[in-house]
């Protein structure tokens, strides 16, 4: 069910909260920053579809004007150039937040950029969807979940996952775990170790040394209130060494930028929500594959189909035993929709929860593509994530959503897009 537009949208001023008659729309009109790139193009599709005037923003980092043309001659269709860094005025209902560089190759030319594209365009969407009353909906990541100790990832990850971050720390180290409890929050001692793990996935180092505690959820408030009590048994004898998952415990690489901004993006979502009353929703979204993805985004998908159509050997990187779990773009766009239009604020993972390592990956596309394509191992990155995989339970109850198209049925349908962009053949329908 649609929600009347909001009078501030029609800048009307003593309306008692009535729409002008003759200014009555059917559908609604709806912002999408990032609408030219490769997920947001394929939302606008869908909302003129269903008959709503769409506004795209977006500054042409890694969209395409070619992504959005079909729609030009609409006159529900309006292209705006604009960065989001910049503040920006419109009268709108929606807003779909969705810019913002999404690979690393992207996100990592400019992390500053990257950082204030998150931050303080995120802001100005926020301080838009205030001022004219517009619900507000955020595309975040499941990079937000680190390199989890959890698996499949569950939206209170951080939370509640404190259980699986000690049996790490007990089968590294051998050690026995002690838990604790503390009001509503939970301790656990690795006898031997001193490291104690808050249930706001905070790591320290134990008693007086203990570090500085991090806040890792950006929805809930899990910070510790009586720190007093927390109880370290054995005092330090070791600083426990992280290794993998670092990343998650202070130390910023260089996909920071990328997860921190998003994480921050969260951040200020819920306090505008909590504070200003904006309605808001929160998608994390997982690896999201399909036509007009960019070719040379160095994304695994993109990465395997280009080189299978060049007849270039497929980049495995590491051992290829990395797993991901890959969401055809449709499945994407219908969760996005149902999310924005439902009465839950989220956060929703948004993923397809099958599984595949990099090295089955490979097998799909040369099944795909070319079954003689090569496979060469190429170093991995230090800081990737090992496994991901959405657990989609809450999408599933709450929303009704779940994904539709299989790996096998979506890699096909964007083989014919990537040969017309590599090679220019016209002849093939690009979606
Ligand atoms: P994309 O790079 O194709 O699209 C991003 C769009 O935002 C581009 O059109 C770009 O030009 C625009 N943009 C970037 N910075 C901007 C700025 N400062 N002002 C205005 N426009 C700007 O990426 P995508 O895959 O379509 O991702 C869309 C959103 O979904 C992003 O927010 C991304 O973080 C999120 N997401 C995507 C995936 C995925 O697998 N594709 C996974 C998790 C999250
Ligand atoms: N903003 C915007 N468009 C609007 C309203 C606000 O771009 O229609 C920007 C505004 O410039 C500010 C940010 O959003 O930088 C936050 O706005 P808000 O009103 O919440 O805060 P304030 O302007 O009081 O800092
Ligand atoms: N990857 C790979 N070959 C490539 C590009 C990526 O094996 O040519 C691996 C990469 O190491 C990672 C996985 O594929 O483990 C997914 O990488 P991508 O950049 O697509 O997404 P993200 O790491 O953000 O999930």
């Amino acid at each position: 069910k649609f929600y009347e537009p909001h009078v501030a949208a029609f800048g009307s001023m003593n309306s008692g909260g009535k729409i002008p008659l003759g200014l009555k729309r059917k559908g609604l009109r709806i912002v999408v920053t990032g609408g030219a790139g490769f997920v947001g193009s394929h939302l606008v599709d869908r909302l003129i579809e269903r008959g709503d005037s769409v506004i795209v923003v977006d500054n042409f980092f890694t969209g395409r004007k070619e992504n959005v043309m079909h729609h030009f001659k609409n006159p529900r269709f309006e292209l705006i150039r604009h960065d989001v860094v910049e503040p920006l005025l419109l009268e709108v209902d929606q807003i779909y937040h969705l810019a913002c560089p999404a690979s690393p190759v992207h996100y990592k030319h400019n992390p500053v950029k990257t950082i204030k594209t998150n931050v303080v365009g995120t802001l100005n969407m926020l301080g838009l969807a205030k001022r004219v009353g517009a619900r507000f909906l955020l595309t975040s990541t499941s990079e937000v979940y680190g390199d989890p100790l959890q698996h499949p990832q569950v939206e209170t990850y951080w939370a509640t996952s404190i259980q699986s971050l000690v049996n790490k720390l007990v089968q590294v180290s051998s050690a026995k775990a002690v838990r604790l409890t503390c009001a509503r929050h939970e301790a656990c001692v690795v006898k031997g170790l001193s490291v104690f793990v808050s249930s706001h996935g905070g790591v320290g180092g134990g008693g007086r040394l203990g570090m500085s505690l991090l806040t890792l959820d950006p929805i809930q408030d899990t910070r510790v209130k009586e720190p007093r009590n927390w109880r370290v048994i054995n005092r330090p004898v070791h600083i426990f060494n992280f290794g993998q998952s670092k990343r998650v415990t202070g130390a910023r690489g260089v996909r920071s930028c990328y997860d921190e901004g998003k994480r921050t993006a969260e951040t200020l979502t819920m306090d505008y929500h909590r504070g200003a009353g904006v309605e808001v929703r929160i998608a994390r979204i997982f690896n999201t594959y399909g036509p007009r993805m960019c070719i040379d985004d160095g994304r695994v998908v993109s990465n395997f189909v280009a080189q299978a159509l060049r007849k270039e050997p497929l980049t495995v990187y590491g051992d290829g035993k990395q797993t991901r779990s890959f969401q055809y773009v449709s499945d994407l766009v219908e969760g996005l929709m149902r999310l924005m239009e439902g009465e839950h604020v989220g956060p929703f993972n948004l993923g397809n929860p099958g599984e595949f390592t990099m090295l089955e990956l490979a097998q799909v596309v040369q099944e795909t593509i070319d079954p003689n394509a090569r496979i060469e191992f190429r170093p991995n990155t230090e800081d990737d994530p090992h496994k991901r995989k959405p657990d989609i339970t809450k999408a599933k109850d709450l929303l009704g959503w779940e994904p539709k198209v299989s790996l096998r049925k979506g890699l096909p349908l964007m083989v014919s897009d990537f040969r017309q962009r590599i090679f220019g053949d016209h002849k093939e329908d690009s979606t």
